[in-house]
């Protein structure tokens, strides 16, 4: 085995979070060879359960969801081998010390905490592990989303965890960055000089960044019930990868000089004024449809939802960054769930040719298009021109398509694989840091403040669509399409 030994302790160890993602990321990875046959994973919550139970329960919650193709039970066992279980409850600081008693003091040792509960129980976790003596000036602490519900209680949580932790100990996750899709986006503008001359608006018509899920709320009404799509999607995941499309080419690979270049990119984006957010944001809530031919019971018929809820199911804005890089080219974000199709993508639209001298009759679509797309599947597209078959000098677009899975005959790793094995070794470059956090919600709180004055609901859609109409006369406005309507 290899690789730096480590101690990880997982609040919310019995959770879903950890029981779908976190587990079998870390059993993948111990299967592949990454996890030292002296570590630790230790994981924690309010129950009272033996090892040996915890084990059991790893069984029926955890292996269902490894890949079929990465299980093997000879090598689980080995993983599981090392894993432990301790109570603790985030409201009884006493409960800390048996977790004290079984981390091991070595120097060279890297020690996570990972706090994959509710964030209201952040603050208490962290004073206790502290008064505890669990940390140590290199201990590091990674943060699930969401990291509060606005500026002021995200400010909190970052002061309360901040006490403790140095910022460079502080992992926030977005798993977006951690998509191998989002790496071949850094890849792509950053390992290839053909892209840089062109990523302007000098040659950029406008960017639209969509993620579409076809799921509703249902199991987390209550929790999606007081967040709503601008905080789940917009705030983090989509102004992520905002920032990595439009971020000045960072001088290194480095944590900091990366997270500098999002912070710009935050900085430039434009603030909303009341009346803006009614012309340049569109909010959605579904109704009853049918999604891959099953019908769906409308938002407020889920389990959880408050009568007559205003919360958004779907969000679409049209963005814009005041830098000379891309100073008038519309970003359009779009997300929102029980839509037609589970995708996620970044389309790049490139101008038209200034002068027209081919037939482009026969051609759906004129202008040079580079698409990126990070699920279902990752792989990525440029549509050019191209002559006809036959007589005359007629063109018609087609598509230079890379699927990844197909080309890079290397499995590819689940986001959190990825973003697990970098806090263990340090990595902090995929990790939100504290200033761009706060950026974000500063530029997020006037819609919702805009949003929670309006008087008029949100537009509602039918499942198993692209949204509001008002979502395609937004962008229409521009003379533009979402991809699915070009
Ligand atoms: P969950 O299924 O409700 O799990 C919560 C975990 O916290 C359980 O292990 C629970 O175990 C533990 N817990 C609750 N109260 C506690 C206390 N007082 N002291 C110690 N442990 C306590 O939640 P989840 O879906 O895993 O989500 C966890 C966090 O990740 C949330 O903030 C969520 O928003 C975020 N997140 C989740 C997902 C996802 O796909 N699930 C995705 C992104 C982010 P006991 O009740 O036994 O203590």
């Amino acid at each position: 085995m290899t690789g730096q030994r480590f101690d990880l302790v997982l609040f919310g160890g019995t959770g879903d979070l950890a029981a779908r993602k976190l587990l079998p990321a870390l059993y993948t990875r111990h299967r592949f060879g990454d996890i030292d046959a002296a570590s630790q994973i230790i994981a924690s919550a309010r129950q009272n359960l033996s090892d040996k139970q915890f084990r059991a329960l790893m069984r029926e919650k955890v292996v269902p969801h490894v890949a079929k193709s990465d299980y093997d039970d000879t090598a689980w066992q080995k993983f599981e081998a090392q894993v432990s279980y301790v109570g603790t409850d985030a409201n009884n600081a006493k409960s800390f010390a048996s977790l004290r008693a079984r981390l091991i003091d070595e120097p060279e040792r890297a020690r996570v905490f990972f706090l994959a509960t509710a964030p209201a129980l952040f603050t208490h976790i962290c004073g206790h592990l502290a008064a505890a003596g669990c940390v140590t000036p290199a201990t590091r602490v990674v943060l699930e989303k969401p990291l509060g519900r606005d500026l002021e209680s995200s400010c909190a949580i970052n002061n309360a965890v901040g006490a403790i932790f140095a910022e460079d100990r502080i992992y926030r996750i977005d798993h977006y960055l951690g998509k191998e899709s989002v790496q071949n986006l850094l890849a792509l503008r950053f390992g290839n000089a053909m892209f840089e001359p062109l990523w302007s608006r000098a040659w950029v018509r406008d960017v639209q960044i969509t993620i579409a899920e076809t799921v509703g709320a249902e199991g987390r009404g209550e929790f999606y019930d007081t967040t709503g799509a601008l905080r789940d999607m917009i705030q983090s995941h989509l102004l992520q990868l905002l920032c990595i499309v439009a971020m000045e080419p960072p001088a290194s690979i480095d944590p900091d000089a990366v997270r500098d270049a999002k912070l710009q990119v935050l900085r430039a984006l434009k603030r909303f004024t009341a009346t803006e957010v009614a012309t340049r944001t569109v909010r959605g809530q579904y109704k009853a449809g049918a999604v891959d031919g099953q019908p769906v019971p409308g938002y407020l018929e889920e389990p959880g939802i408050k009568p007559g809820s205003r919360t958004e199911t779907f969000v679409a804005i049209k963005a814009e960054l005041g830098n000379w890089r891309w100073a008038g080219v519309p970003f359009y974000l779009r997300t929102g769930k029980r839509m037609q199709e589970r995708r996620a993508e970044i389309v790049i639209n490139f101008h038209n040719v200034p002068h027209a001298i081919l037939d482009v009759s026969g051609s759906a679509r004129t202008n040079n298009r580079l698409i990126i797309r990070l699920q279902p599947e990752d792989g990525l597209s440029l549509d050019i021109q191209a002559k006809m078959p036959g007589e005359g000098m007629r063109v018609q677009s087609v598509s230079l398509d890379l699927q990844f899975e197909d080309e890079l005959k290397a499995r590819r790793l689940d986001a959190y694989e990825r973003l697990l094995m970098d806090v263990i070794r340090g990595r902090l470059t995929l990790f939100m840091r504290r200033d761009e956090l706060e950026a974000a919600w500063s530029w997020v709180e006037p819609i919702m403040h805009a949003w929670a004055a309006a008087d008029d609901p949100p537009k509602t859609y039918t499942a198993g669509t692209w949204g509001p109409a008002a979502s395609s006369a937004l962008i229409g406005r521009d003379n533009l399409a979402w991809l699915e309507e070009a």
